[in-house]
């Protein structure tokens, strides 16, 4: 197939890179000269033009930072224009549910493309390794057409209609970051009891406070004190805040997330911006 791909950073990149192992035709564009170059190192086609990778492609997706940005690409005339009907987009990036519904309903109606939702779980190393989990929102047949492409990635699991793969990935999200927030404090607290943390985490690995945070971000980027994931505070808590502000439409109390919102956010102000993801337990043990 011929996929266009937008957005070549942390994560697309190596997603393209994928892609390209698997035999299919990418072309591919990011802001940042260096990430196209290394796109064209892997085999693939880059170009500066977002209405370039747009035109003559079957699958369009997008791994851009948020919906701001993804309405914006989309919303360039050369870029709707170059789209040609039966073009699948795909929104793989963590972007807003109730944005991405609007967003699919506008470009059925006004080009007659249909727009898919697939955002990831499972980090760099997932992305690198083809070992994501990748939960798509749309109809059972765009599903199909896409499910060869995306196994490329990882594991394709079909959340329902359009909108609900990003839905499940903020309330994911939010899930994860309050269980790192924790897991911190946790870890902290016993440590200051003269604990050995990678004694404690081995511990709660068997036990029933085991998490993500336990069984990766601590022992893999937290112990070693390389704080290198390769996921930015900053779209941790753009993910919290889409979970929280979904829930507050809703009508369900989210009174536990909008306090880890506090605190995320709290942390966001007080490091360096482009700060992991995991800096979180740094800030909260000084
Ligand atoms: P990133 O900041 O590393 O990559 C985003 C890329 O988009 C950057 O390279 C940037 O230059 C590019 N970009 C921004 N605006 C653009 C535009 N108008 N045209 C072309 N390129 C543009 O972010 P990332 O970590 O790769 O995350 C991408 C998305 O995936 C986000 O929505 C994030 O929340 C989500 N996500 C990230 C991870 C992770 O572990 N990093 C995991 C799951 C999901």
């Amino acid at each position: 197939m011929r996929i266009g791909f937008i957005g070549l950073g942390n994560m697309g990149l190596p997603m393209a890179t994928r892609l390209r192992e698997a035999g299919h035709q990418v072309v591919g564009t990011d802001l940042v000269a260096e990430n196209r170059s290394r796109l064209e190192e892997r085999g693939g086609v880059a170009t500066t033009s977002a209405a370039d990778v747009a035109a003559n492609v079957d699958v369009l997706i997008l791994m851009l930072p948020s919906s701001d940005v993804v309405e914006s690409v989309l919303a360039d005339e050369a870029v709707a224009a170059a789209l040609r009907p039966g073009c699948l987009v795909v929104d793989m990036s963590s972007s807003e549910p109730l944005r991405t519904r609007a967003l699919a309903e506008r470009l059925a109606a006004e080009r007659g493309v249909d727009l898919v939702d697939a955002p990831v779980s499972g980090g760099v190393k997932g992305a690198v390794a083809g070992k994501l989990t990748i939960m798509i929102g749309g109809r059972e047949e765009l599903v199909g057409r896409l499910r060869p492409v995306l196994e490329a990635m990882g594991t394709v699991v079909h959340t329902g209609p359009v909108a609900s793969g990003h839905a499940l990935k903020a309330l994911n999200n939010l899930m994860s970051a309050a269980h790192l927030l924790v897991t911190s404090e946790a870890v902290l607290a016993g440590r200051e009891f003269g604990l050995d943390p990678a004694v404690m985490l081995a511990a709660v690995n068997g036990s029933s406070g085991r998490s993500g945070s336990t069984e990766n971000k601590w022992p893999n980027f937290i112990l070693p004190g390389t704080y290198d994931s390769g996921f930015a505070l900053q779209l941790m808590l753009k993910d919290m805040r889409i979970a929280t502000a979904l829930a507050t439409q809703l009508g369900v109390p989210s009174r536990l997330g909008e306090r880890a919102v506090e605190l995320w956010a709290l942390a966001a102000q007080e490091l360096p911006a482009g700060a992991d993801h995991t800096e979180i337990a740094r800030w909260l043990g000084t």
